[in-house]
């Protein structure tokens, strides 16, 4: 009806086939059509006709494949990108991390730039679901996903590691510099207390506090970076038994 032939027109063209152009109609051909193609004045002009809805049925096709192809290739796009963001706090998810940071240690080794990692942990944070719910609990994961990103350098990347537990990794960083970065972080969030969206009994506000492991990676670190987010979290651990609210590297 769009005057764009269907599949089967583009493939068997107003009943030519193979051999068709070379003057051998198929048995679908009428004689008459037959006597034409062998006739020396009429013949070219048909042919070129045909030949031409033939090709033109080719492009159609073509451009019908194309955008199916496009379509399909921008919903894979998609469904990629989908599968690395964590669907609470819209961070980059712990599957991003496992892709990102052996290419980061890579590029580290290439170009002999430090590569720092800091794994936080919010302290205490099974008691906010058990006082105000999981609701709350998501809501504060979600502010405090957008704090980390509004504090932090534009190409430092958090990603969250997993329940209560984010992961930065620091591009071109010294241990030194990373425990600055650390340390401004946690105070920031230690010193503004989080808003509750609802309120649960008066409660409007809630102090929230991180601990924090930070190393820098090593030379002898394996090149998937287990041994890094390992020391890392080593010293999250030590944070945690040091009363918490605080930063630990080495
Ligand atoms: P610690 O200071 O030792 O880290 O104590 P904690 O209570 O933060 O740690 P624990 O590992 O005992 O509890 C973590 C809690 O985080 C338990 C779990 O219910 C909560 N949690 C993990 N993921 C989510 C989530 O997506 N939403 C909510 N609301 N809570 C979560
Ligand atoms: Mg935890
Ligand atoms: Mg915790």
């Amino acid at each position: 009806a769009d005057g764009i032939p269907t599949e089967d027109e583009a493939y068997f063209p107003l009943g030519y086939r193979a051999g068709s152009l070379s003057g051998e109609g198929s048995s679908r051909q009428e004689p008459q059509a037959r006597e034409q193609t062998h006739s020396q004045t009429k013949a070219p002009l048909a042919l070129e006709k045909n030949q031409c809805r033939l090709i033109q049925a080719h492009i159609q096709l073509g451009l019908r494949s194309a955008q199916r192809y496009r379509d399909l290739s921008r919903i894979n796009d998609w469904l990629s990108a989908v599968a690395l963001i964590d669907a609470l706090t819209q961070l980059n998810n712990r599957r991003a991390i496992d892709l990102k940071l052996p290419k980061q240690i890579q590029l580290a080794r290439t170009k002999g730039t430090a590569l720092s990692l800091m794994v936080l942990d919010i302290d205490h944070f099974k008691s906010v679901n058990d006082r105000f719910g999981h609701l709350v609990g998501d809501d504060m994961l979600k502010q405090l996903a957008n704090r980390l990103l509004t504090n932090m350098r534009f190409y430092d990347t958090p990603f969250r590691y997993g329940g209560e537990e984010f992961v930065v990794i620091l591009a071109n960083t010294e241990l030194t510099e990373g425990l600055g970065i650390a340390n401004r972080i946690r105070e920031t969030i230690a010193q503004e207390p989080f808003e509750l969206t609802h309120p649960v009994n008066e409660v409007k506000r809630l102090d929230m506090t991180l601990s924090v492991g930070i190393t820098q990676l090593h030379s002898d670190d394996d090149s998937q970076g287990r041994s890094f987010v390992g020391r890392a979290d080593h010293n999250l651990l030590a944070a945690k038994a040091a009363g918490r609210n605080q930063v630990v590297g080495e």
